[in-house]
């Protein structure tokens, strides 16, 4: 990534280009580099879902999935980067990457326009709305929150895990 547009700290994307009048956004409707951080433990149709919709806005979406050194996953952190890597193998517009701490320093480092975010429930909006307005203050980086689309809105990480559990078959809940 190169130009200013994608600069931390450059002006906000959102209010300037897409608000004002007809002047179009720049590279086309081109939003830059989006980020849809994420436990993706594992990563679902949900979690799919939201990165296609994103492709229809942002140049690139880099799929992060982050981890917390004290909690073990589900599936390891290495595993999780592995099957979403596959899976978008033939899509050089997406790149997976696996992070800790902080979501907007990660943001920060790689020229990230504007984080990703899905919403099935308004439990899921509420939470959104928080983490979106402390990292906005803590960067200057906006979130853009994606409602689910309806056939995913019951589908979760947490239900895949728990049914895998019991030894359910989770296939036709994963892309
Ligand atoms: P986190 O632990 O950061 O919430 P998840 O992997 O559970 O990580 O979810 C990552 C993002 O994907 C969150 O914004 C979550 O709301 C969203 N998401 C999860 N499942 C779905 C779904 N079925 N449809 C749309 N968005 C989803």
């Amino acid at each position: 990534m190169n130009s200013e547009y994608n600069k931390v700290g450059s002006e906000p994307f959102l209010g300037q280009e897409v608000g004002s009048g007809n002047t179009p956004p720049p590279r086309g409707r081109g939003w830059g580099r989006g980020l849809f951080p994420g436990s993706f433990d594992p990563f679902t149709l949900g979690h799919a879902d939201i990165v296609k919709r994103a492709l229809g806005l942002f140049d690139e979406v880099v799929v992060a999935v982050g981890y917390n050194e004290q909690k073990k996953g589900w599936l390891s952190v290495e595993e999780r980067v592995a099957t979403i890597k596959k899976l978008y193998a033939d899509e050089p517009r997406v790149t997976v990457e696996s992070y800790t701490g902080l979501t907007v320093d990660f943001a920060k480092e790689h020229g990230i326009t504007a984080i990703i975010r899905g919403v099935r429930t308004t439990a899921d909006f509420e939470y959104e709305m928080q983490m979106a307005d402390v990292n906005r203050q803590l960067s200057g980086i906006e979130t853009i929150i994606l409602p689910a689309s309806p056939q995913f809105a019951s589908l979760s990480s947490s239900v895949c895990r728990e049914l895998a559990h019991f030894h359910h078959d989770i296939s036709e809940f994963l892309p």
